[in-house]
């Protein structure tokens, strides 16, 4: 599909850009331009075009304002040593929309309409990339149903965007290891429901008990399983793993009640490469605070994109609270964190071929 072009009035001006993206902080400043696509029962995706970043029109009853069928993607774009740009593995992201599409009664988009989307952005924007170190340009991909239909039926007609965010750390603190709140009174996702979906109202739905986690002196919160209460799943926003002294390592499984990040899939490669056993099996709140205490638990890390991977030094479950190892950025996290943002960043060859 063609994208028409569409010419920008009034770019940001050099200056002030250069200033955003000396210190973009995260998701606080937006590049000058979006993709747009529409999709329509009848006719499909049509009309693709990027242009000025600017508000949407919607009509009241437009069907994503009251029964939210939504769905997102996030994706980070790197600049590569030789001045080039880079995505990583986009199409594994594309394909994790489509599974979200699949769980909201929405289309799918053709993964290479999404990858191409990403690409025009990051072309058409590249004046925007951070100058900070570890910063990059975060795309966010996203789909709604835009008919006007107050009738509770999957939307005949949507829109998908795509739109651009100079980042730089997700953490404040950096690479220093976060502390943990477990969730006790609030579940993100239980069997059946739309846990596995990348869709707003999941993060709706976090943002009370992120906030308790805030309220308590924490960084992020932890979600247990919503049947036993038991086995943990997933922080907000990112999958973690466990690293033990016997040299294995274990995330928690794809059940359908977690997100299946790409990260995630990243790491459990790169930790195949580099020889440890890696299980894909349920770990209980109970067992990680006796796994920390005995010291059998070395580390603990979270992963995501926007956060890459970071340690996690401390829980607060609801037996007391406990310090994963020293407390601080452990060596297998620290070693998987250079090695796949190397790889991210063109800085050491790509086994797998993951950049594109
Ligand atoms: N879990 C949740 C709930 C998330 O929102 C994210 C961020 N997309 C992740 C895990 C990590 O996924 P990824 O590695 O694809 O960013």
């Amino acid at each position: 599909m063609e994208f028409a072009q569409i010419t920008h009035p009034a770019p940001v001006p050099g200056e002030t850009r250069a200033q955003a993206i000396a210190d973009p902080g995260f998701g606080n400043v937006f590049t000058d331009h979006m993709v747009t696509i529409d999709y329509h029962a009848d006719r499909g995706w049509h009309d693709a075009r990027i242009g000025p970043r600017e508000p949407l029109v919607l009509d009241p009853a437009c069907a994503v304002l009251h029964y939210a069928q939504e769905i997102f993607e996030g994706l980070k774009a790197y600049r590569h040593p030789d001045g080039s740009f880079a995505l990583f593995r986009p199409h594994v992201n594309a394909a994790r929309m489509n599974a979200s599409a699949d769980r909201l009664a929405m289309p799918h988009i053709p993964e290479d309409l999404f990858v191409e989307a990403c690409r025009q952005i990051v072309l058409k924007d590249r004046d925007w990339f951070p100058t900070v170190d570890g910063g990059s340009l975060y795309l966010r991909p996203f789909m709604f149903a835009s008919e006007a239909f107050l009738g509770v039926r999957p939307a005949r007609e949507y829109k998908f965007l795509v739109i651009a965010s100079p980042v730089g750390n997700y953490f404040k603190s950096g690479v220093p290891a976060v502390s943990i709140w477990v969730s006790r009174d609030f579940v993100r996702a239980a069997p059946g429901g739309t846990g596995a979906a990348k869709t707003g109202g999941n993060y709706a739905a976090s943002l009370v008990p992120q906030a308790e986690a805030i309220a308590k002196g924490h960084d992020q919160v932890v979600f247990l399983d919503a049947v036993e209460r038991k086995w943990i799943e997933e922080l907000g926003g990112m999958n973690l793993f466990f690293a033990f002294a016997d040299g294995t390592v274990v995330t928690p499984p794809l059940t359908g009640t977690i997100l299946p990040g790409v990260t995630r899939n990243s790491l459990i490669q790169l930790l195949r490469d580099e020889g440890l056993t890696i299980r894909e099996e349920r770990y209980s709140i109970d067992q990680w605070r006796r796994d920390a205490e005995s010291g059998h638990l070395l580390e603990t890390m979270a992963c995501g994109t926007a956060a890459v991977v970071t340690p996690v030094g401390k829980v607060e479950g609801p037996e007391g609270s406990f310090t994963i190892g020293s407390g601080g950025p452990g060596q297998l996290t620290g070693k998987l964190r250079e090695r796949l943002v190397a790889i991210q960043r063109g800085q050491a060859p790509d086994p797998h071929g993951w950049v594109m």
